[in-house]
Formats: C-alpha cells, structure tokens, sequence
C-alpha cells in the first residue's frame, strides 16, 4: 500500500459530518491525532530508534495531502503538522538524552507540539524576533514577549520556541543571537497564556496569540547551541512550506486542476522574493520507480469560459501574468470528489 492509501483508508474513518462538527465546535479532532499515532504515521519523518520510520519530506507532504484530500481539509492536516516537520530540528540537534525524552513520546501521540515563530510585528521578517530568553541563574531561561497565529496552541504539551538570547544591537549578523528551545506548553504555569484568535474557516485546529511573561524554562529546553536558533530552525521552514502549499492547493481545489498539475509548485505572482528550492526527495518522487503520486491526467484543453463580463475582463487584464491554481475562485463545479469507501 502507498502512503496515500494508507492515510485515505484512516481518513475514510472520519466523515464530512465530523469535520463540520468540529468545524462548527470549534473542537480539536484528537480521534484523528490518536488514529495516526497509533498506526505511527506521526513519526513518519522521525528517526527508526525512536519509533519513527525515518522517511523524508516527500513521504510526510504526500500524508498531509492525502489528509487535506479525504475531506479533512487543512484542519485536518493542520491538527498535526508541527508534529511533524517543527520536531524535524529537535531530531537532528537535540542530544541523544533530549531526543530520546523529548520525541518518543511526540510519535507515541502521548504529547503535541506547536511551533512559535511569528510574532506580531515580525510575520516573515523571522531575524527580527523580539521575544527574548534571558539567562536566569544556571537552572534556565525566563521567557518574555509574544507569539501569534500559533497553531494547536490550546492542546500542545511542548512548543518548540525561536527567541532572542543577544539583543540584535548586539550581534555582528542579524542571524546570530536566536536560540531554538523545546519548551514546556504548560498553560497553568505562571507566564504563560494563550488566547484563541477567531477565524473563518479551518476552525477545528485554533490559532493562538502567545504572551510570555518571565515564563520559566529548565536550560535543557535549549536545542543545540546557544544563538544558533535561526540556522537550526531554518531547514523546517521549507518544509512547512511545502507541505503547507501542497496541503492547501489540494483542498482549495479539490476537483479542478487536473492531478497531474499538483506535481509542481504553483509559479507565484509576487516574485520580486528569492524562490525558495524545491526539497531534491520532491523532483526523484516524481522521477522514481515508486511513483506515490497519483497517474497523469492531460490537462483540459480550453480554459474555464468567464461566467460574467467583469471576469472576462479581468482575464484580459491577468492574461499575462502567470497562472497561480492556488488561487482560483473557489465556485468552480465539483466533479464528483469522494471520500474513498471503508474496506470491509
Ligand atoms: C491559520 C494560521 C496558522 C498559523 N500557524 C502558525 C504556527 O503554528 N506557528 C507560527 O510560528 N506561525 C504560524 N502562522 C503564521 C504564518 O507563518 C505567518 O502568517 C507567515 O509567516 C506570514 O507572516 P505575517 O502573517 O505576519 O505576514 P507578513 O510578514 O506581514 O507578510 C504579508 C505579506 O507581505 C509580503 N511581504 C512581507 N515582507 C515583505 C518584503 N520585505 N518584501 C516583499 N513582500 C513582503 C509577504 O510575501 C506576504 O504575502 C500561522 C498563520 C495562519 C494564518
């Protein structure tokens, strides 16, 4: 069995009338975390010796998009994608004592992550991260500032933290001076709260705004060296890029286009920005003998017809830039997508 049979056939578990409850609830799907977990998909990145299969990248986009495709949308890839690729740094810097206490349990289910990166007056300007973790004493670190848009934020049992250990006055690149920790989430604890933000749409995982006030952490919170946070963290940013873009281009259309398209990376429209490389497992999946992607379907041959004057013209006025699928307006007829039938 693929992986994408293997996480349709979980996913078939979990009908549209689940998801618009917990949609609709406001409630973590945690039938679907405890479904993967126990079949140890949640490691599916993660080291052999842990308990992990020790895949890559490609295997992990392809279940967050065979999860975003049951019916599950982006919530439902999204309740536990910090799992899986936000643990990614921790398994390679921690020590063999920090992987061992930190991860295991992260692959067993036992325990969640959220990942807190953006702030608020820093989204993708990530050197500018004001959120500090001062020395205090030789017991650990006491953390201040805020986070948002933090995922998973009201279930997480750890968080794995980016924040400013040297002032940025004071470090000779803007890129030194941040120090990645796996911390306690441990919302009684004094210091630290974390409030939902409202949202349209992907209810069922909450989105938090994070407040530090001298939140305490034990110094073997930090992973790998002090100051070298941003280096560390950096190799988990693609990734979720690309598991986010794969996720999100597969439920936003869900019929339309073609699954043959879904292989490349849409061109982006705002691309004065340096594009980020596509991870090498991405480009040998599609070449390789083990094609997990689904078959080729050609591409139709005419364009959508406009369905009203003023779209008409703004074809006319878009005709030249290139074709962003991610996009497209979400009222495109469905074709029949269904969920895949349980085995008996
Ligand atoms: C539902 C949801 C869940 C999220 N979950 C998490 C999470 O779990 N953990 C976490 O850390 N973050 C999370 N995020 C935050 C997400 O990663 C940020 O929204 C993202 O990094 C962008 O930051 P921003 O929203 O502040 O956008 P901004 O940085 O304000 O950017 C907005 C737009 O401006 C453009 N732009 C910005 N700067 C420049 C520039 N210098 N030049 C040209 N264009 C520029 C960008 O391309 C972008 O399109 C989540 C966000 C959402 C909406």
């Amino acid at each position: 069995m693929t992986v994408r049979d293997s996480i349709l056939k979980i996913c078939s578990q979990f009908s549209d009338e689940y998801w618009m409850e917990h949609d609709q609830t406001e409630t973590y799907p945690h039938e679907l975390h405890a479904a993967l977990a126990k079949d140890g998909w949640l490691g599916i990145a993660l080291p052999e010796d842990l308990g992990g299969s020790g895949l890559g990248i490609a295997e992990a986009t392809m279940m967050m998009q065979s999860i975003a495709e049951s019916g599950a949308g982006l919530a439902g890839a999204q309740s536990i994608h910090a799992n899986v690729y936000a643990t990614q740094p921790v398994a390679k810097f921690a020590t063999p004592d920090q992987r061992q206490r930190f991860l295991a349990k992260i692959i067993s289910g036992e325990w969640r992550t959220c990942f807190g990166v953006t702030e608020p007056n820093t989204g993708l300007e990530t050197l500018k991260l004001t959120t500090t973790a001062k020395k205090d004493g030789d017991d650990g670190y006491s953390i201040s500032g805020q986070k948002i848009w933090i995922s998973s934020a009201q279930v997480a049992t750890k968080m794995v933290l980016l924040a400013r250990t040297t002032p940025l006055e004071e470090v000779k690149k803007p890129s030194e001076g941040l120090s990645m920790f796996y911390i306690d989430f441990n919302r009684d604890a004094p210091g630290l709260e974390a409030k939902k933000i409202r949202k349209m749409g992907g209810r069922a995982v909450d989105a938090n705004q994070v407040f530090f006030d001298n939140y305490k952490v034990p110094a073997d919170s930090l992973i790998g060296e002090e100051g070298q946070g941003f280096k560390i963290v950096l190799p988990s940013l693609p990734r979720l890029i690309t598991i986010t873009t794969i996720k999100a281009r597969d439920r936003l259309t869900p019929s339309d286009p073609p699954r043959n398209e879904r292989r490349t990376l849409p061109p982006c429209r705002r691309s004065p920005r340096p594009r980020l490389r596509r991870p090498r497992q991405i480009h040998s999946l599609r070449k390789g003998p083990h094609r997990l992607l689904p078959p080729h379907r050609p591409k139709p041959s005419h364009p959508t017809p406009p369905r009203s004057s003023l779209d008409a013209a703004r074809s006319r006025q878009t005709a030249h830039l290139p074709r962003c699928t991610a996009l497209r307006p979400l009222s495109l007829p469905a074709t029949g997508h269904r969920h895949p039938e349980p085995e008996v």
